[in-house]
């Protein structure tokens, strides 16, 4: 009940800051650009020539080159350079304060959703104001109890008439599995990690259990794979069985792990990238040598030993 009380409250005080703007619109750092389109479009892989070839923009029904729509937000954010983003104005509390106060210090954007006016066309320069539109009640969610912060974000160009809107929303929350005390934070010694046996990977893990090493082959084109997966990345066929790998193989790479620290590992160990004697690759630690010792092209043949939880896997060892 008290718990109610209290976050009703924060609740009420959180209100207070609803319909709040952050001041004055803030201005690009640059206009709408060609250099900058040519990034983005090329980061996208969008070849749409009305962004960046001045004679097909000229010919389209734009007349002329545009920015995509998508690249509304980009022209006025602040870059990465300190002290670029700032957070609250510094009179008074801010509610992102006050919630982290409150311990809902998690957050997570849950919306996105933006509207356009007008295409950008290059010479543009934009100016963003933004405005806290609400603060939904505790709201219980799979992450933990929170608030839903929604901001509006209005883009304005250079004559003051607005070109598009974004409106973000975000979950600020308190992480469910938050201990109350700081005792309760520090764990057990950790174990070792298992792997996961999803359904596609089963056979391979009854192999383990039954001693053999099973790798995916193709039902179509007779291609190896591991780890597997459902489709052939060669012919895209659906169809798949296994062979039983012989064993055998060679490091093609490896690495040796120092830090850091795995929970129930001794350091340091070797992970090693195995080409089977079949011709595809697997990854698996590489034991009874010392880490020094390992070498590229090292023969080597699997080894079904169980690591410190007791599960067992397949490992690799030099070859008799
Ligand atoms: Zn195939």
């Amino acid at each position: 009940m008290s718990t109610d009380t209290q976050t009703d409250e924060l609740w009420e005080r959180l209100q207070q800051f609803v319909g709040n703007s952050n001041g004055e619109p803030g201005e690009a750092r640059d206009p709408v650009n060609v250099p900058m389109i040519r990034h983005l479009t090329d980061a996208l892989e969008d070849t749409n020539p009305v962004y960046t070839d001045e004679e097909a923009a000229l010919a389209s029904v734009h007349g002329g080159i545009v920015a995509p729509a998508t690249s509304l937000q980009v022209w006025t954010m602040a870059g990465l350079v300190p002290g670029g983003r700032r957070r609250g104005s510094g009179v008074g509390p801010d509610p992102m304060t006050l919630v982290d106060e409150a311990g809902y210090v998690g957050v997570v954007a849950t919306n996105c959703d933006q509207t356009y006016h007008r295409y950008l066309r290059p010479g543009d320069v934009l100016s963003v104001s933004s405005t806290l539109e609400s603060i939904s009640p505790l709201k219980k969610t799979a992450l933990g109890e929170g608030y839903f912060f929604t901001t509006l974000q209005t883009y304005t160009d250079q004559k003051g008439e607005v070109v598009g809107e974004m409106r973000f929303r975000i979950l600020k929350f308190k992480p469910a599995n938050t201990p109350a005390k700081k005792e309760e934070a520090t764990p057990a010694a950790p174990a070792a990690q298992q792997p996961p046996v999803p359904i596609d990977v089963a056979f391979f893990w009854e192999g383990v259990d039954a001693g053999e090493l099973r790798i995916q082959r193709c039902g179509g084109c007779g291609t190896l794979r591991h780890p597997p997966r459902p489709m052939c990345p060669n012919c895209r066929s659906l169809e798949h069985d296994y062979v039983v790998s012989s064993g055998l193989g060679t490091v093609y790479s490896f690495v040796v792990h120092h830090h850091p620290p795995v929970p129930g590992r001794q350091m340091p160990f070797t992970v090693a990238v195995v080409e089977l004697d079949e011709g595809t690759r697997i990854v698996g630690n590489v034991i009874d040598i010392d880490p020094s010792e390992v070498t590229v092209g090292l023969p080597v043949e699997v080894a079904f030993v169980a690591n410190e939880a007791g599960r067992v896997l397949p490992q690799w060892r030099p070859r008799a």
